[in-house]
């Protein structure tokens, strides 16, 4: 047991200036990641920063129309929200694919963002990681690297970033809103998370410092055409294995708008505007969706033991495209699918 020391900060200029002022302090929101990572010794706070009563718990209104949800509100108040499931259909489904009631009731929309990998070496202090100790090396390159990435991988780290919240997310193009010591600013989603190259530690581009306070959603929820699919190796309490989010605007069969990410394959949600590019302005046929599927795996690179996850993602993403032009999945619906078949 590491020793550690324990603030409740109540103002968000509180809990900034607590984190300045102790070298190595963390925040903890819910808990169900940070917990996990000191007890298997990957992190070792010396001091911690409760959120809990931070003034950031509302989903409300934004003047452009959009939505602000609080960093500190729940996973699960996110999904249920009456505005979330009217007008961000997309997310709820993304949220709800994810972990269990009990762990969303916990989880946060600021944790959802932050939290780890779950590559299997990052959480085995015994084993070389670039990721939790750089220039250690990485075990999973020669190891067993089933559940790792297969798009913008390097040579450094393999790892796969674990949210289906973040995938959803990354479909609707937000903004992150945070604030730090040096003030507040605003983060597209999309320079959120970062690919690993040659600085495999850093899982995304906040500042040393820096709160989540607010995900903004933009007005357009694509709340007509959507679906998030969840491929796993079983239907609840499993990460994805390849993840699609796709929305659509359709103007009788033709593409007019796609957004289309996918999880489970890089170090963040993979968004491929190109691909989009493919998709606008044609038909909403099954020639269509291949061409932009085969378009996002063209780079695709598989590893000794995870090479399926290349034509398993091609698949995924035909399916969940028919899927959100049709509309033929049940609200919430999490689809099993074995990764070998
Ligand atoms: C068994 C299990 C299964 C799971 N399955 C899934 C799954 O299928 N899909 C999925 O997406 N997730 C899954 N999860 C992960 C779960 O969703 C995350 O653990 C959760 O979202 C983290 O949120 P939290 O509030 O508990 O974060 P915490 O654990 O409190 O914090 C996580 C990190 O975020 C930082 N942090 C928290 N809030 C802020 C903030 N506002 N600003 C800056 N930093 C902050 C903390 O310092 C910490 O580094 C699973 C977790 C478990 C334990
Ligand atoms: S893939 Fe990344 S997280 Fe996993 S062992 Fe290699 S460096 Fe560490």
């Amino acid at each position: 047991m590491n020793p550690f020391t324990y603030h409740t900060a109540a103002a968000v200029d509180e809990a900034v200036r607590e984190k300045a002022g102790h070298a190595g302090a963390q925040f903890i929101a819910g808990g169900t990641n940070i917990i996990d990572l000191m007890k298997e010794n990957v992190e070792r706070p010396p001091h911690l920063i409760g959120l809990g009563k931070l003034p950031l718990s509302d989903i409300t209104d934004a003047p452009d129309g959009g939505l602000r949800l609080g960093a500190t509100a729940t996973n699960a108040d996110t999904a249920w929200h009456p505005e979330v499931q009217k007008r961000y259909p997309l997310l709820s489904q993304a949220i709800l694919a994810g972990a269990s009631p009990q762990l969303r009731n916990m989880a946060t929309n600021g944790g959802n963002l932050l939290q780890r990998t779950r590559c299997y070496y990052f959480y085995d202090v015994a084993t070389p990681c670039n990721k939790r100790q750089p220039g250690s090396g990485c075990a999973a390159l020669g190891g067993y690297n089933r559940v790792h990435g297969i798009l913008g991988t390097s040579e450094q780290c393999i790892a796969t970033y674990p949210s289906d919240m973040a995938v959803g997310l990354a479909a609707l193009a937000p903004t992150v809103q945070v604030q730090g010591p040096r003030g507040a600013r605003s983060i597209p989603f999309r320079d959120f998370h970062r690919l690993p190259g040659t600085t495999p530690h850093l899982d995304n581009n906040l500042q040393s410092g820096e709160l989540i306070t607010s995900i903004d959603l933009p007005p357009q929820g694509f709340n007509q055409h959507f679906t998030y699919l969840k491929l796993r190796d079983r239907t609840s309490y499993a990460f994805a294995l390849v993840s699609v989010a796709v929305g659509l605007e359709l103007e009788g069969n033709v593409i007019r708008e796609a957004r289309l990410a996918l999880g489970g394959v890089a170090h963040k949600p993979w968004r491929d505007e190109s691909a989009e590019d493919l998709l606008r302005g044609e038909p909403a046929t099954e020639a269509t969706f291949r061409r932009a599927a085969q378009h996002v795996v063209r780079d695709a690179r598989g590893y000794e033991h995870n090479s399926f996850k290349i034509e398993q993602a091609r698949r995924a993403i035909v399916r969940a495209l028919k899927q959100a032009t049709e509309m033929t999945q049940p609200l919430n619906a999490n689809v099993f699918l074995n990764s070998n078949t």
